[in-house]
């Protein structure tokens, strides 16, 4: 789940965690490709490795330890992963030449369901670790050291949690923070890698991420965004047995001093719950924005992907949310093109997409994972009509995206600054609807929730100004 099979982040990214903190002898460099969850990865891989002495570098060339965190959801993934590793080769060469030892290691979802392709096919990879397993990062890269390329496979899914095992943040989040907890899946989506990558549904126990939480906000975090494959399955156990819903954890994130702002990513329709839907309306951290992945508006293909729930259900599940929370701005997924799908399939997509009227969505042409049900389907959608369909879809949702930004000129919305703009004098912020939003502001301003008048709005982020008057509405 996650992007095109939706449930996490909308987007190809390519993340790189920056360098900061002091600057002890080695060094480690990882990519992160995919969805949040990877970047969070990615992130406590680089805490598990600071007390080895290790600091996070922002280039491969030169590093003690380049791991790629893969994600097997994107077309050709595996692909670009060797391309990369091609790459990789001659860097390692250039360590080598010049008395050093680079340990490459190839981490995430990739690494998960091609770990023995891998070594098999880049001998000078050090380590393949699955996405459930990268705690042992530590033991891994000492026996790397001294294996003298004999490579390391380690692809299980653990009896133990990894997050027992991961130490506290070794360099600080900034203003917004990601923090992982729930993983796997047991929906078995028909187009899903996911359920096989990442194993089973897990959720952490509440206490755990209430700490976690803490320190993060201690360490100046305002913003946290809660991470799960199917995050709204939440069902965290607590020390004494109760098991916490997502809604309930919510409340008690909301209380945590520090934290301003909360959001949730990814969900599933059918466990939108009625706590949940009631904390959208009871806690005022929780950000008026929802990921809600559909992927169709048409029950028949809905069926065929395994969605388990109907386009009727899926805008039931909205309005729910609408009656607790009016203002909220609604994202979702899809995917065009899914094989059987006619030309009536798709105006039933059509059709949600300008019903239900989105804040922004995610679309992707369908493209087969190896391994899942929908792969060995016999009637595949020709490449030019589903090209043809995807265009059509994304010229609706900019539509809706552009009414709904354009409903905001005019509004004073609190908009936390995130990072520097890219205009001298400006900086980037985001609204609770998680609009980018450019302010012209001082650079003292960074990492404040501030009154900001929209005055222009495009399809992709708005622009405004510091305004003196209190905001329009909740923060
Ligand atoms: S199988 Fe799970 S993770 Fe994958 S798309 Fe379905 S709900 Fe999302």
């Amino acid at each position: 789940m996650t992007p095109p099979p939706d449930e996490m982040a909308p987007a190809s990214r390519l993340d790189t965690v920056t360098a900061t903190g002091s600057m002890p002898a080695k060094t480690v460099h990882v990519r992160s490709w995919g969805c949040q969850m990877n970047v969070y990865d990615s992130q406590r891989m680089v805490d598990l490795l600071a007390p080895l002495g290790y600091r996070p570098v922002d280039e491969a060339e030169g590093a003690d330890i380049v791991i790629l965190n893969t994600c097997h959801i994107r077309e050709k993934a595996t692909e670009k992963l060797f391309s990369e590793l091609g790459r990789l080769k001659t860097t390692k060469q250039e360590k080598a030449e010049s008395g050093g030892n680079m340990i490459l290691a190839v981490a995430g979802c990739v690494a998960q369901a091609e770990g023995p392709v891998i070594t098999a096919r880049a001998k000078h990879v050090d380590i393949v670790v699955g996405p459930q397993s990268y705690h042992s990062l530590p033991e891994l890269v000492a026996r790397a050291s001294r294996a003298k390329g004999e490579p390391i496979l380690m692809t299980d899914f653990p009896v133990e949690s990894k997050f027992d095992h991961l130490p506290e943040e070794s360099v600080p989040r900034g203003v917004a923070a990601f923090l992982t907890i729930q993983e796997g899946c047991d929906k078995f989506c028909s187009f899903c890698v996911v359920p096989y990558t990442r194993g089973a549904e897990y959720s952490r126990p509440p206490e755990d991420i209430l700490v976690e939480a803490k320190r993060l906000a201690q360490s100046g975090v305002r913003e946290l965004t809660l991470l799960g494959q199917n995050v709204n399955a939440y069902h965290g156990e607590a020390a004494g047995g109760a098991v916490w819903s997502l809604g309930r954890l919510i409340g008690a994130v909301g209380d945590i001093t520090g934290i301003e702002r909360i959001r949730y990513m990814t969900s599933h329709p059918n466990d939108m719950d009625d706590e949940l839907i009631a904390a959208h309306a009871q806690v005022p951290e929780l950000m008026p924005f929802l990921h809600l992945p559909v992927q169709s508006g048409s029950d028949r293909i809905l069926a065929r992907m395994n969605r388990k729930h109907t386009a009727a259900e899926y805008l039931s599940a909205i309005a729910r949310v609408r009656a607790a929370r009016p203002d909220i701005a609604l994202s979702s997924d899809f995917i065009v093109g899914f094989p059987g799908e006619t030309e009536a399939d798709f105006q039933a997509t059509l059709d949600l997409v300008n019903a239900v009227g989105f804040a922004q969505a995610y679309s992707f042409k369908y493209s087969p994972r190896p391994g899942t049900p929908a792969s060995s389907a016999a009637d595949a959608v020709p490449e030019a009509v589903k090209s043809e369909r995807l265009a059509r879809l994304q010229d609706a949702i900019l539509d809706g995206q552009t009414k709904f930004n354009q409903a905001c000129v005019g509004q004073v919305m609190p908009i936390l600054l995130d990072r520097a703009g890219s205009r001298p004098g400006q900086l980037h912020g985001r609204s609770p609807y998680m609009q980018s939003v450019h302010v012209a502001a001082p650079t003292h301003l960074l990492g404040a929730i501030v009154p900001v008048r929209i005055e222009d709005a495009r399809a992709l982020s708005l622009q405004g100004s510091l305004a003196a008057e209190p905001c329009g509405m909740v923060a």
